[in-house]
């Protein structure tokens, strides 16, 4: 059967290639992929699949039920913006759009979905509805909470959500995967010391934010070492430090800016992070005098994937590929992915495919850099996973 889909797919080989490469020459960011939708949505329209538009702007549903009875509705799920980098490739299918890149593969990601849903829509040989979710705005600026928002799953109710993202470095075509916390959740806290400041010579006059504003920075490193359960993964770092003038060494300055990043994997210790960052910014400042203005702004939660649905994403890319080429044990990636707010909805999995090469001897360029590129020979490998993942879920692999 999975010998048969691949030969199968291969026809589709030079098509796909051809929808990718045009999607990578012409990279749209969040929220303004208007000709990709248009893309996206005339393919879908072609191959007899009922389009919705709009949701989260440019966002595109495609549903498409099984010629079998069935209740069970999934979505699968691909994500179409780039991102704003400058691209530094040479090939044809560069890009013709200064400043804007497709350097996350999600051109690929696409790409591998339509694939999918032109074999289904001619091979609808399963039981219950598909909901083929293109959503915009992946990076930094949540396109999947805006659809959620906007009402995605009232008007496509659904039982399982499922995700899939190329990985360079990961062999070429492979899979890997892992059960609950697979990438973390990535926020942003800010902490503002204020004093009176005053004149360098005579610091006993006034306050000093420039004192807690130290203690802080080391300090907020206990959290990971004493708050944080040894067994589980955190990160706080500070990014970015302002106070003062660069002329004035002379002068206590009144106020320090202290911004940052706070990554965590689970619900609790995300909120762990947040409030002891808050408890030791305030406690520090009060014990020197001064005042701390904290925020704590939640961006993307930790992406947690459902033990049963990973385990059918797992079968489903053993019948792709075959086991031997599958990791159901990937170790968690500390970056984040808007997929997780439909995570937090709907049990799903989000998968890796492997985009070859090896980062170590520079084989292979990485995500968000000016010379990466989604390799065209996976594209039929991922569509094919998805149309296994079908077969899983709503057919008869199950
Ligand atoms: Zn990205
Ligand atoms: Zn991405």
């Amino acid at each position: 059967m999975t010998r048969d889909l691949l030969k199968d797919m291969q026809a589709y080989r030079d098509d796909l290639t051809a929808i990718r490469r045009d999607i990578h020459q012409h990279p749209e960011t969040a929220f303004e992929e208007n000709r990709t939708s248009d893309v996206v949505a005339a393919k879908l329209s072609e191959w007899g699949i009922p389009v919705h538009r709009g949701l989260g702007k440019t966002g595109v549903v495609g549903t498409l039920k099984g010629n079998r009875p069935g209740q069970r509705s999934i979505v699968l799920r691909a994500d179409m913006d780039a991102l704003n980098l400058q691209e530094k490739n040479t090939f044809a299918h560069k890009s013709v759009h200064d400043g804007k890149m497709h350097a996350c593969g999600h051109d690929g990601h696409t790409a591998m979905l339509l694939g999918a849903a032109r074999h289904l829509a001619k091979h609808p040989d399963f039981a219950g509805t598909l909901h083929f979710i293109f959503q915009p705005a992946e990076e930094g600026e949540g396109g999947a909470r805006v659809m959620i928002e906007e009402g995605l799953f009232e008007m496509f109710p659904c039982d399982a959500v499922y995700g899939m993202h190329n990985m360079p470095g990961l062999k070429l075509g492979e899979f890997a995967i892992r059960p609950g916390a697979m990438m973390a959740a990535s926020d942003t806290w800010s902490a503002v010391f204020r004093g009176t400041g005053g004149h360098g010579a005579m610091p006993h006059m006034g306050t000093d934010p420039t004192m807690p504003a130290g203690a802080f920075i080391t300090t907020t490193q206990g959290i990971i070492g004493r708050n944080v359960n040894p067994q589980h993964a955190a990160v706080v770092s500070v990014g970015h430090i302002a106070a003062g003038s660069y002329g004035s060494p002379n002068v206590i300055p009144s106020e320090v800016t202290i911004r940052g990043t706070a990554r965590s994997y689970t619900p609790e210790d995300r909120d762990l992070l947040e409030r002891r960052l808050g408890e030791i910014a305030q406690g520090i400042a009060s014990a020197h005098g001064c005042t701390a203005e904290y925020h704590y702004l939640r961006r993307y939660p930790p992406l947690r994937n459902a033990p049963e649905q990973t385990a059918l994403a797992l079968k489903a890319a053993a019948l792709t590929v075959g086991e031997a080429k599958t990791d159901g044990d990937v170790e968690p990636l500390t970056g984040a992915e808007d997929f997780a707010f439909m995570l937090e909805k709907k049990p799903g999995a989000y998968i890796l495919i492997g985009n070859g090469g090896s980062i170590s001897d520079g084989s292979c360029h990485y995500v968000h850099t000016p010379h990466y590129d989604f390799n065209d020979q996976i594209l039929v490998t991922g569509a094919a996973y998805w149309v296994n993942l079908v077969d899983v879920e709503l057919g008869d692999a199950r």
